[in-house]
C-alpha cells in the first residue's frame, strides 16, 4: 500500500522521500492531507494537486496553491486523529504531525498528552480548573482515563500498594516549563491520597513548599519563580537573588529590622547589582508573613528563626564590604562613606582599633565575631608551618573572592540545614509503611549560545537520566507486548553509553581530566582545553574546537562548551581561615556549618556532583519510574501562545522523538478490540456483527487483506504498524 511506503520513508527521517510517484498519485487521488514546509521553516497542511519527480503543486489549507520540492513534503494524519490523547495513536509520527497534535490539544485547554508511557505537560501559564478544585475521590472517578498528573500520581500510588515497590515520578524540562508546579500537583494529590488527616498533610506540604521556594527560588529572565542553587553573590541584569532576601527586607517588623540593622533592599550591593528588586504581582512583605507561619508549622522555634534572619542579614552586609589596594599592595576596607580603613599590617598583631566600618561592623555583629577578626579573615591568608603561623596579604581579587565564597558557603549551608529541619518535621508522628514515592524535579538539558561549567554538569546529569529512561522504556514496551501475548523482538534504540563514557571514564574522561588539571598549580582553562583535545579527539562524542572550546554530542544534540572559569569553579576553594572564622563565631548555626565542612571530604565540584548523580541514580534504580516531560509553549510566560519551533526544540531535547521512534519500530497504533470493532465492525456483513470484539477485529483485518506482518492480535488490543489505520480509515470513508 502506498500508505506503508510513505510512512516507512517518513519514519527514517524528517524528510519524506516519496519514491516513484505511486505514493504521490495515491495521495493526489485520495486528496489525503500532507505537511508542506514553508520558506520560513514552518509546516502547513495541504493537499497535493499535481506532482513531478522533484516538485509538487500543493493546495494549502489557507486557499493558496504553491510549488514545493518533494523533499519538503511529509504525509499528514487523517483529520479524525487530530488531537489524540496519546501520540502513539498517530499513524504518522513526523515532527509536524506531533507538533500539530499537541497544538490542537493545547488550543482546547488540554495541556496533558501521552507519548506512550511518558506524560507530556505543556505549561498553561494560567490556573487550570482541574487542579485542586476537585476532591480526590471525585477526581478518581472523572479524570483517571485522561492523561494528567493526577492520573500518573494515582498510577504510582496504586503500583506501590499493589507491587510493594518504591515508585518515582521523574519530572524534567527546561527552566520555566512547569516542573516545580507539576511536582506540587503530584505531591498535593499524593498527600490527599495518603489517608488519615490528609488535609493537615496537604497543608504541611504547602507550608514546606513556601519555605523551600523562599530560600531556593529566585526570579530569572526565564521564570519569575525559578528553582536555583547559587546566586547569592552574582546576578544577571533583570534577575533577582533568592526571594527570602527581599521578603526579609520588605516584611520584617520595625523591631526585627532594628535588631538586624536591616535597611531597604536598595542599600545592599548583592541585591541592587541586577537592577531588579521587585516582581510584578508579587508582594514580598505578605510572603514574609506567610513564611514565618510556615517556619512555625515545621517547628522551627522563634530563636532559630531569628538566627536564620540574622545570618541572612549578615550575608547582605558582607556583600557591602568593599576593598581597595594601597601603594604598598595592602588590602584596605572602604566603608560606606568612602573612608579607608587599613586592615593589613604586618605583623598581624596590633591592628588599629576601633574600626568604625559600617558594613564590616554590622556583618561581624550579626555573625557573632569581632570586626577585626572578620577583616583579617577577608584580607589575609594564614599559612601554618611547623613552628609558626605566617600571614600573607591577599590580592584585591582574592579578597573579593574570599568574601563571596564565605557568603555563598553560609547561604548554601543554611539551605541544607533548613531542608534537614523540614525532613525531620515530616518524620514526626508519621506512620511509616517502608515504601515511598519520590518526586524528582530535575533540571532539564540545556543548550545556550555560550555554555559553561553549569551547563556542563547539568547536561551530564541529564545524560544519566536519559539512560535510565531508555532502559526503563524498553522494559515497559517489552512488558506491554508480552502481557498481550506478543513476541518481543529487540528494537534498536539510540544508546547514550558512549557519551556517558566520555564523561566518566577514568583516567581519560572529561570529569577525571578536569580534576587532574584543577590540581595543577600552573594550569589554565586553555591548558585544560588542550588536554581534552589531546586525549579525547578520537572519541566520536567529542570534538575539540578553536581556543578554549570543545563540543560534546549529547543525546539531545551537540553542545559547544567554553572552558572559561572551569578550573576555578571546579576547585570552589574555601580557605581554612574562613572556616576557622565561622567556628569562632558566637552563633550556633555558623559553628555547626563549620563543623559540617570539616567533616565533609574536600572534593572538587565535579567529583561531588558525580557522587550526587550516582547516589540519585542508585536510589532511582530501585524504584519503578514514571516520567513527566514539561514543555514551555512560549518564552513570554503567557497563556494561549504556542510557538512551534520552541516546542519542537524541547521535544528534541527531552527525547520525545526517541520514544516516538522506538514506538514506530514496533506497533505504534494500539486499539482495544472493543474500540477497533466499534469503529470498523460495520464494514463487515451483518452476520459478523454479533461476535465478540476480538473476532470482529480479526474479521475486519482479513476482509481488507491487511498483510499479517502489519499487525499483531493481542489478548486485549490490536497492534498495527504505522500507516495501517489510515488505510482502514480510507475504506471507512468509501462506505
Ligand atoms: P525552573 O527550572 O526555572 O525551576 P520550572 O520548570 O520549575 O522552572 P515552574 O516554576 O514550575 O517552572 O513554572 C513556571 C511558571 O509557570 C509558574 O510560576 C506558573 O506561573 C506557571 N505554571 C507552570 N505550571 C503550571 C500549571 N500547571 N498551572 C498553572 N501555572 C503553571
Ligand atoms: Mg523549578
Amino acid at each position: 500500500s502506498p500508505y506503508v511506503a510513505l510512512s516507512a520513508t517518513a519514519s527514517s527521517g524528517n524528510v519524506c522521500e516519496m519514491e516513484g510517484d505511486d505514493g504521490i498519485s495515491y495521495f493526489i487521488k485520495k486528496k489525503f492531507r500532507v505537511w508542506c514546509r514553508q520558506p520560513r521553516g514552518q509546516w502547513e497542511l495541504g493537499t497535493i494537486q499535481t506532482a513531478s519527480a522533484e516538485e509538487a503543486s500543493v493546495s494549502l489549507s489557507n486557499g493558496n496553491v504553491m510549488k514545493v520540492g518533494i523533499s519538503e513534503i511529509l504525509p499528514a494524519n487523517p483529520d479524525f486523529l487530530d488531537g489524540v490523547d496519546d501520540l502513539i495513536k498517530l499513524g504518522y509520527l513526523n515532527e509536524p504531525s506531533v507538533l500539530h497534535n499537541l497544538k490542537c490539544r493545547y488550543s482546547q485547554g488540554m495541556v496533558y498528552s501521552k507519548a506512550g508511557p511518558i506524560l507530556i505537560a505543556l505549561n498553561p501559564f494560567k490556573e487550570l480548573q482541574m487542579n485542586g478544585n476537585d476532591d480526590v475521590s471525585a477526581y478518581r472517578q472523572r479524570f483517571i482515563d485522561s492523561p494528567n498528573v493526577y492520573a500518573m500520581a494515582d498510577a504510582a500510588y496504586n503500583n506501590m500498594i499493589r507491587d510493594e515497590v518504591n515508585q518515582s515520578i521523574i519530572i524534567s524540562g527546561e527552566s520555566g516549563s512547569g516542573k516545580t508546579e507539576t511536582a506540587k500537583i503530584a505531591l498535593q494529590y499524593l498527600a490527599a491520597l495518603g489517608g488519615g488527616d490528609s488535609c493537615a498533610l496537604e497543608n504541611e506540604f504547602i507550608q514546606i513548599n513556601r519555605i523551600l521556594e523562599a530560600f531556593g527560588n529566585a526570579k530569572t529572565s526565564r521564570n519569575n519563580n525559578s528553582s536555583r542553587f547559587s546566586r547569592v553573590v552574582q546576578l544577571a541584569s533583570g534577575e533577582r537573588s533568592f526571594h527570602i532576601f527581599y521578603q526579609l527586607c520588605a516584611g520584617s517588623s520595625a523591631v526585627l529590622k532594628e535588631r538586624l540593622n536591616l535597611k531597604d533592599v536598595s542599600e545592599y550591593k548583592y541585591l541592587v547589582q541586577s537592577d531588579c528588586m521587585s516582581i510584578d504581582g508579587v508582594d514580598d512583605a505578605k510572603n514574609f508573613h506567610q513564611l514565618m507561619k510556615a517556619l512555625d508549622t515545621v517547628q522551627i522555634c522563634k530563636e532559630d528563626q531569628e538566627m536564620i534572619f540574622k545570618i541572612l542579614a549578615a550575608i547582605l552586609w558582607l556583600g557591602n564590604v568593599l576593598f581597595q589596594v594601597d601603594s604598598e599592595n595592602h588590602i584596605e576596607v572602604v566603608d560606606d562613606e568612602g573612608k579607608i580603613h587599613r586592615v593589613c599590617r604586618m605583623p598581624f598583631v596590633g591592628l588599629p582599633a576601633p574600626y568604625a566600618v559600617f558594613s564590616v561592623t554590622n556583618a561581624a555583629k550579626l555573625m557573632g565575631c569581632s570586626s577585626q577578626e572578620l577583616m583579617a579573615a577577608l584580607s589575609m591568608h594564614k599559612i601554618q608551618s611547623d613552628q609558626d603561623t605566617i600571614t600573607k596579604n591577599l590580592t584585591l581579587r582574592q579578597a573579593i573572592e574570599r568574601r563571596d565564597a564565605i557568603a555563598k558557603f553560609i547561604y548554601a549551608s543554611l539551605f541544607d540545614w533548613l531542608v534537614d529541619q523540614v525532613n525531620k518535621s515530616l518524620e514526626v508522628g508519621k506512620r511509616r509503611t517502608g515504601k515511598s514515592i519520590s518526586v524528582l524535579d530535575i533540571y532539564g538539558f540545556q543548550t545556550f549560545q555560550k555554555n559553561s561549567f553549569e551547563q556542563f554538569y547539568i547536561n551530564y546529569a541529564n545524560e544519566r537520566i536519559q539512560q535510565h529512561f531508555n532502559r526503563h522504556l524498553f522494559k515497559l514496551e517489552k512488558e506491554d507486548y508480552e502481557l498481550d501475548g506478543i513476541d518481543w523482538t529487540k528494537v534498536d534504540f539510540e544508546d547514550n553509553q558512549g557519551c556517558l563514557d566520555l564523561f566518566e571514564k577514568k583516567p581519560l574522561g572529561l570529569l577525571s581530566l578536569l580534576d587532574e588539571e584543577s590540581n595543577l598549580p600552573k594550569a589554565s582553562d586553555l591548558t585544560f582545553a588542550n588536554k581534552l583535545k589531546h586525549h579525547l579527539n578520537t572519541n566520536p562524542c567529542f570534538r575539540g574546537e578553536r581556543g578554549r572550546a570543545f563540543r560534546v554530542c549529547h543525546y539531545a544534540g551537540e553542545v559547544l562548551y567554553d572552558t572559561n572559569d572551569f578550573l576555578e569553579k571546579n576547585r570552589d576553594m574555601l580557605w581554612s581561615d574562613s572556616i576557622q572564622l565561622l567556628s569562632s563565631c558566637n552563633c550556633e548555626l555558623l559553628q555547626l556549618f563549620s563543623k559540617k565542612f570539616n567533616q565533609s571530604q574536600k572534593q572538587s565540584v565535579a567529583t561531588k556532583f558525580k557522587g550526587q548523580v550516582f547516589k540519585l541514580m542508585h536510589k532511582l534504580e530501585s524504584t519503578a519510574p514514571h516520567f513527566i516531560r514539561c514543555i514551555k509553549p512560549n518564552a513570554k510566560q503567557l497563556p494561549g501562545i504556542y510557538d512551534d519551533s520552541l516546542v519542537l526544540q524541547q521535544l528534541k531535547c527531552c527525547g520525545v522523538q526517541e520514544v516516538v521512534r522506538l514506538s514506530r519500530a514496533g506497533y505504534p497504533t494500539r486499539m482495544t478490540h472493543r474500540e477497533f470493532s466499534r469503529r470498523y465492525g460495520f464494514l463487515l456483513s451483518e452476520a459478523n456483527v454479533s461476535q465478540d470484539p476480538l473476532s470482529i477485529s480479526v474479521a475486519v483485518l482479513q476482509k481488507f487483506n491487511i498483510p499479517s506482518e502489519m499487525f499483531h492480535v493481542g489478548y486485549s488490543k490490536l497492534y498495527l504498524r504505522a500507516g495501517q489505520i489510515g488505510a482502514l480509515e480510507d475504506k471507512r470513508k468509501q462506505v
